[in-house]
Parts: structure tokens; C-alpha cells; sequence
């Protein structure tokens, strides 16, 4: 998406080097855009386990240029199930890929970075920069780091996270806990018997996920009840196997191998925050988490923010010089109304009993996956995924 003749290049600083920030910043490199990018940690690295890249997800990808040939593991089934074993729905992973043309993937956040940090020019990472001010001046932004150092440009993006600093500075509210979090990770196991099935088990006052990550890897996640003052207990592993054992033969596997080194991370509290209006001011504007907290319940928090970058990317390619805040409002208004139905649905409380998930097992799988394609489709801006690569 190359800026228009007439258009100038811009001078892009872009706070926050997770997933959000280094892929926005690829394609507005690729753009032919002067980017750089401004991370408050000594190295650039991915926290926490894996994430499912759906199809929405991988198209952007795919336009960025990014392989994931090999990443991870496709996904052909992701079964639901009660905590008695109890069929809920059985989603077809396969059929949503063969009809939105590309797969589920579960990739480890780590691999996932470094695909998207190859071919990055590094110089234009900095790191150890806390971003702590931005103000306009006449020829357009300045942001202001922790070590009094500065750096001028035509925009700053925040994609500095869940609690970021620059949703503060455009006025925006903050994530709230849903009440939720979960404690999760990867661990290497001797064997994976159906490495393409994902499960995913829902029991009254907690749900587990088990899905298998590429080679023997498996990503866990045990949810379980959170709130603000939460005293984490000394010895997590015991919380968790009072909780979850005796739900299936492959969880109690699982919590078997667990050592409480597998969870020295955890928990991670589930945040949401309200997707105001127009989350930006003037030349500033927010992507990813920043913009959009939302609980991990749909797996969309990445794919959100890979959908952020590609609209975001056309929305600078259509811009003319001293059009930037509308074209950035653009961006934000046609994001806001699709990303606030995936953020809807990714906060319905799933944990239930087995008397109020009944009825939801009577619909059929076809249904359910064609539920879930029809969904995606409708929240993922499709007509802009046939760019060029
Ligand atoms: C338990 C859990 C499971 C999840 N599972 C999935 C999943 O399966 N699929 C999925 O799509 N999503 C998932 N998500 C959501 C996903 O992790 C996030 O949506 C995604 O990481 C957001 O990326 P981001 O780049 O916006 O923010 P982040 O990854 O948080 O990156 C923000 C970066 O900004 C930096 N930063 C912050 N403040 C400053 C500052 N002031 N100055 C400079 N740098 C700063 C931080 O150090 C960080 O590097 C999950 C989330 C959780 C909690």
C-alpha cells in the first residue's frame, strides 16, 4: 500500500515493540513511510505462551510478507466439552480455513515475533525508551521519553498495551478486570496423540483449554475467578489441580507434568476497557491492545491487531498531506464498530453449568463453525485483504 503521488512520506514513531507495534511498523516501512519504533524493555521479546492465528490474522500476514510456512500448529478440530466430558459443540477448524483460505494456526508468541522481526531493519528499534509525553507542536508530534530525550514526527501510534500511556494522554479510559484470568503456558510433553485437536473444557466456576502448539509442545490455560487483591498462593499448582483434576484422562496428563515453574508467569488477569468513539486526537491514535483490550476467550487479540495494522496502512496510503488526522480518524471509525463486536462477544462469561449449557449442545457442529466462519468474516474488512503482498 504505497503512499499516493501526491502523498508525502511520514515520519511515524510508534511506542510499544509487541506484535501490535513491529507489525504496523513493517508495513509502514514497506510503505516507504520513515518509522521507528520505541520500546521501554532492554531487548524486544514476547511474554507468555501461544496464540491462535485465525484466518483474518494470517491474512494480514500473508500482505506483510510474513512466512509462517511451518510456524506453530494448524489446527483441523477444536472440540468444546463440559467438565464431565459432556459434547458442547465441535468446531471445524479445517472447513473455517478452507473457506476464509488460510488455517488456524497455534504459533508460540516467541516464533511468532521472530517471523515478524525478519527482514526488520533493526535500527530502527529502540529500546530502553520509555515513552512518557507526547505533545503537538506546529510542524506536528513530539513524543518525550523518561531520560528527557525526544523525538519528532508527523504521528505517534500507541501500541503500548493494555495499560498504555498513550490511551491516557488522548483521554482514553482504562482496561477494567473482568473478574476473570488465567494461568497458562507452554510445556513440552513426551507425546501429543492428536496434534491438529485443540479442546477446550467449560465447567461451572472455571473452563481449561489444551492445544497442541507444533513438535511436542502444548499450550494450557486453566481459567479460573480473579478480582483486584488477588494474594497469589504460594503454591499455584495445588490451586490449580484442586480445581481442574478429574475433568479428563489428558488434563489430569497434563497437570501431572505441571511444576509450578510452568506457572511462575501467571495468572494473567483478563482485562476490557470500552472502545470510545474516536480513540485518537489530532495525530495521535492508538492500535492493539492499546485501543482494544479484550479477554482471550475468542483468541483474537493478536489477529485484532494485525487487522488494526492493515487498515491503519491503507488508511496512510490514502492520506494527502494535511489530511493525516482525518485519514487517522477514518482508521479509527472503521475499525471501532467491528472491533467492538469481537469485543462483545469475547466477554461473554463462559463458565457455566451443565443445566445452562445444554441447550447450547443441541445446535449442530456445522452450524457452529459456520456460526463462527460467518463471524469472522464479517468482523475482518475482506475486501482489503486482496492487496498486494
Ligand atoms: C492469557 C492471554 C491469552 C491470550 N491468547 C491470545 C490468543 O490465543 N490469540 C490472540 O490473538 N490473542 C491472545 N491474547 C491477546 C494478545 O496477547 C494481545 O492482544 C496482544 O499481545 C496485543 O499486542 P500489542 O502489541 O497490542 O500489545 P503488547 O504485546 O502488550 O505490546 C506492548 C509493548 O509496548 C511496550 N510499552 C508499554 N508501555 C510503553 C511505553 N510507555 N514506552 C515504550 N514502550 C512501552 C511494552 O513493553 C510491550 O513490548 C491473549 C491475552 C492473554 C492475556
Amino acid at each position: 500500500m504505497p503512499p499516493k503521488p501526491n502523498a508525502r512520506p511520514l515520519r511515524v514513531l510508534v511506542v510499544g515493540a509487541g506484535v501490535g507495534g513491529i507489525s504496523v511498523a513493517r508495513g509502514l516501512l514497506q510503505d516507504g513511510h520513515d518509522v521507528t519504533v520505541y520500546e521501554q524493555r532492554p531487548q524486544v521479546r514476547a511474554a507468555g505462551g501461544a496464540v491462535t492465528i485465525w484466518p483474518n490474522g494470517a491474512a494480514v500476514l500473508r500482505q506483510l510478507g510474513v512466512s509462517m510456512d511451518g510456524a506453530g500448529q494448524t489446527l483441523s478440530t477444536v472440540r468444546v466439552v463440559t467438565s464431565t466430558g459432556r459434547r458442547l459443540t465441535t468446531l471445524d477448524a479445517a472447513a473455517i480455513a478452507d473457506r476464509m483460505g488460510a488455517p488456524v494456526r497455534m504459533v508460540p508468541r516467541r516464533i511468532l515475533l521472530a517471523r515478524l522481526l525478519a527482514g526488520f531493519p533493526a535500527e530502527r528499534i529502540r529500546c530502553n525508551s520509555r515513552a512518557v509525553g507526547v505533545t503537538s507542536t506546529p510542524t506536528g508530534v513530539q513524543l518525550e521519553f523518561e531520560d528527557d530525550g525526544w523525538a519528532d514526527g508527523d504521528l505517534v501510534i500507541g501500541a503500548d498495551g493494555l495499560h498504555s500511556m498513550v490511551r491516557d494522554i488522548v483521554g482514553g479510559r482504562d482496561a477494567e478486570p473482568t473478574g476473570w484470568c488465567s494461568w497458562q503456558g507452554l510445556i513440552t510433553l513426551p507425546e501429543i496423540a492428536d496434534k491438529q485437536v485443540a479442546m477446550v473444557m467449560v465447567g461451572d466456576h472455571g473452563n481449561l483449554g489444551l492445544w497442541p502448539a507444533g513438535g511436542r509442545d502444548l499450550q494450557f490455560w486453566f481459567d479460573l475467578p480473579w478480582s483486584v487483591g488477588f494474594v497469589r498462593p504460594k503454591d499455584p499448582l495445588s490451586l490449580i489441580r484442586s480445581s481442574f483434576t478429574g475433568w479428563s484422562d489428558r488434563a489430569d496428563r497434563v497437570l501431572a507434568t505441571l511444576t509450578d515453574d510452568d506457572l511462575a508467569p501467571s495468572p494473567y488477569p483478563h482485562f476490557r476497557h470500552p472502545i470510545p468513539r474516536s480513540p485518537g486526537l489530532g495525530a495521535v491514535t492508538l492500535l492493539g491492545d492499546a485501543a482494544h483490550t479484550m479477554p482471550p476467550t475468542l483468541a483474537q487479540g493478536t489477529n485484532q491487531a494485525l487487522l488494526d495494522t492493515m487498515v491503519l496502512r491503507k488508511a496512510l496510503s490514502d492520506c494527502r498531506t494535511g489530511d493525516l488526522a482525518a485519514a487517522l480518524r477514518w482508521y479509527e471509525k472503521t475499525r471501532r464498530r467491528k472491533v467492538r463486536a469481537v469485543s462483545w462477544v469475547a466477554s461473554r462469561q463462559v463458565s457455566h453449568g451443565e443445566a445452562v449449557l445444554r441447550p447450547a449442545a443441541m445446535l449442530s457442529d456445522r452450524f457452529m463453525t459456520w456460526t463462527l466462519t460467518m463471524f469472522l468474516r464479517a468482523v475482518s474488512h475482506r475486501r482489503m485483504w486482496a492487496t498486494r503482498e
